[in-house]
């Protein structure tokens, strides 16, 4: 049998389907979730319910979000789920996560996720980051190593800050390629993220963040005075004791924030 056929189900490379067989990565990934009754638990790209199963196992409900209408099909009469599961087929990358909430729980997101839209779907998530307790996903490892970096490295840059600002963030477990079917072409890694009840610095208006961030890693091998001299003057970074000959990948997250809440203050 083609190793692209799982369960009688042949994966579809346009939707990022790789799925999760490694028994023992399963129990770590579901362990590291901890799902309970006290959160919304929500999932994206269930699939073939690698990890669906061992969780809705553990609680009341769980709520799904599959784009592939073959696999909600196959959810919506799976024996011991159907009973359990909230399912809606979409794509996550425009699902409004805030109508999942009910009074006085915040949701925990998890999932495998699709590696062709796991950048663009992080930044969706932080939107909601207030309403979220935590979330823990398979990524391409290099993309937790961008989540993760600190300044100074190659990996960091605007995925970093932004992730940063509003979560901590923690490398759980890296996953090799043979943990899948059919395996990915890079190596996979689970990182959990914890959104701050209080941000360590807190930005004025995250817009201006998001912004300013763009334009400074427009160009990372430009200095910050260079990318960002339409929006902040010599004396702006003297006054803030951010060093303008720097590069993008060289300024902390604190100092992000800083030059975020100055154009803020600019433009009162
Ligand atoms: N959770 C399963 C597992 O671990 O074996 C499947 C993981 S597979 C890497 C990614 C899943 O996300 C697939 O089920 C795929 O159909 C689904 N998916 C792809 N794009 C999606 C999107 N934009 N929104 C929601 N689900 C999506």
């Amino acid at each position: 049998m083609s190793n692209k056929v799982h369960l009688g189900h042949t994966a579809r490379k346009r939707f990022g389907q790789n799925f999760l067989t490694d028994g023992n990565v399963i129990n770590r990934i579901v362990g590291a979730i901890a799902p309970d009754n006290d959160h919304v638990m929500v999932e994206i790209g269930p699939g073939l319910a690698a990890l669906t199963e061992p969780v809705a196992e553990a609680i009341d409900k769980l709520t799904v979000v599959e784009l592939d209408k073959d696999l909600v099909e196959r959810l919506k009469v799976h024996p011991t789920l159907k009973d359990k599961l909230e399912i809606h087929q979409g794509d996550a990358l425009q699902f409004d996560f805030s109508k999942l909430l009910v009074p006085g729980k915040k949701l925990k997101v998890f999932g495998n996720l699709p590696y062709n839209i796991s950048t663009p779907l992080m930044f969706h998530l932080f939107e909601y980051a207030e309403q979220i307790e935590n979330m823990h996903f398979m990524l391409q490892k290099e993309v937790v190593l961008r989540l993760s970096a600190a300044p100074g490295s190659k990996a960091y840059g605007r995925l970093t800050v932004m992730a940063q600002y509003f979560c901590q963030v923690v490398p759980v477990l890296e996953v090799p390629p043979g943990c899948f079917t059919p395996p990915p072409k890079v190596d996979s890694a689970v990182v959990r993220l914890v959104p701050y009840e209080t941000k360590p610095f807190p930005c004025q208006d995250v817009s201006v963040l998001r912004h300013l961030c763009s334009t400074a890693f427009n160009m990372r091998r430009k200095t910050l005075r260079n990318n960002l001299k339409q929006l902040l003057s010599d004396s702006d970074f003297e006054a803030l004791g951010v060093d303008a000959s720097r590069r993008p990948e060289e300024i902390s997250v604190e100092q992000y924030v800083a030059m975020a809440n100055l154009l803020c203050d600019k433009q009162k």
